[in-house]
């Protein structure tokens, strides 16, 4: 029993640390948010409860592109931009190929220089989780902690895969793709569906030769924008060019996420995103709980794989072998 207070009070302990500031207590409350042991993930439970009513209010910014693009360089000089001008900044990743290997190349410290070293920054890797759902579910909930800890401005970088995309986007209200003055680029991202996820798409390296380039390719982005359905009919994406090197253009993509927020605001679509956010963040958590529970139990892991066999063997339907899988989690 004992030992049930002391983890209420470490709890409290951790929450005060945190609604102070603490960058040491935001990662010890990240990490207990990332470990798999039961007790920890009951606390972190617990803890995330707690701070609830101090979260929502940073302005949340996915940030996407290829590897090479200008992830790090861009986040590094509107981080530190963002901090001259009195934000606090936290940088989260989701990369779903970082899991177990921990060669995370996105959120790397190394790679941001000027804000690793601001006392005003937090920088948090991709947590190593086998999943993409695992991984976003924890990201979120890093977002969380880092705005119950006075963070006001999140930015959570991800790669140009697809389905990491989308969780980054459902987890923020201003998507920001990033692209290169080059060659093809154009119709890839397009193709890659990244386009259409844009709040905001950015031509990056607009500096030295590049300048024409960058603006020849921002011309075709507008074209193939016009062609597609805006998001949002209350915002139509623009495309700007900019350069992460030389920091020109990084007021612009600033000010555009700020327009963005305020257009946003306006309608009513923020109340309306956020909402949504939520209620989707329930069932993908529920989801996830229900597999975990198949997973926990030998019993259960044994019918499940009896019935898949039967499944596969076409002795039962699958809806049949669904009902029958779902009944055992009543
Ligand atoms: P990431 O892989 O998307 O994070 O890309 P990085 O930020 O590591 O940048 C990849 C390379 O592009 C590095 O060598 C950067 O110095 C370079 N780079 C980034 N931004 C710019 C820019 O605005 N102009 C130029 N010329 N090079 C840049």
């Amino acid at each position: 029993m004992s030992s049930r207070k002391n983890a209420a009070a470490d709890i409290e302990s951790l929450a005060t640390e945190l609604r102070a500031g603490r960058r040491a207590a935001l990662a010890r409350a990240i990490t207990l948010i990332e470990s798999r042991r039961s007790d920890h993930q009951a606390a972190a439970r617990e803890l995330v409860q707690a701070l609830l009513p101090e979260t929502g209010k940073a302005i949340r910014v996915g940030i996407t592109g290829s590897p090479g693009v200008g992830k790090s360089t861009t986040i590094d000089a509107l981080g530190m931009f963002l901090i001259e001008r009195g934000h606090k900044v936290a940088v989260l990743a989701v990369d779903p190929s970082s899991a177990r290997t921990g060669g995370s190349i996105l959120a790397d410290k190394t790679r941001m220089a000027r804000l690793s070293a601001s006392e005003h920054a937090y920088i948090r890797p991709s947590p190593a989780s086998g999943t993409l759902g695992g991984v976003a579910a924890k990201t979120r909930e890093a977002m969380l902690l880092c705005e119950a800890a006075r963070f006001d401005v999140i930015l959570v970088e991800t790669v140009g895969i697809g389905q990491s995309e989308t969780a980054v986007s459902d987890m923020t209200d201003f998507f920001l793709a990033l692209m290169l003055p080059g060659a093809g680029d154009e119709l890839q991202g397009i193709k890659k569906g990244i386009v259409e996820l844009a709040d905001m798409i950015a031509i990056n390296k607009a500096d030295g030769d590049n300048i024409k380039r960058a603006n020849l390719a921002a011309g075709e982005y507008q074209s193939a924008l016009h062609i597609l359905k805006p998001r949002s009919q209350h915002w139509q994406p623009p495309v700007v060019t900019y350069s992460a090197l030389t920091g020109k253009g990084i007021d612009t993509l600033w000010q555009e996420i700020l327009d963005h927020r305020k257009a946003m605001n306006a309608s009513g679509e923020f109340a309306a995103r956020r909402k949504d956010q939520q209620v989707k963040w329930m069932w993908s958590m529920l989801e996830h709980r229900m597999m975990a529970r198949l997973r926990a139990d030998s019993a259960i892991r044994a019918k499940v794989r009896k019935i898949e066999s039967e499944v596969a063997d076409s002795r039962i339907t699958p809806a049949l072998a669904a009902e029958q899988i779902a009944d055992m989690l009543k």
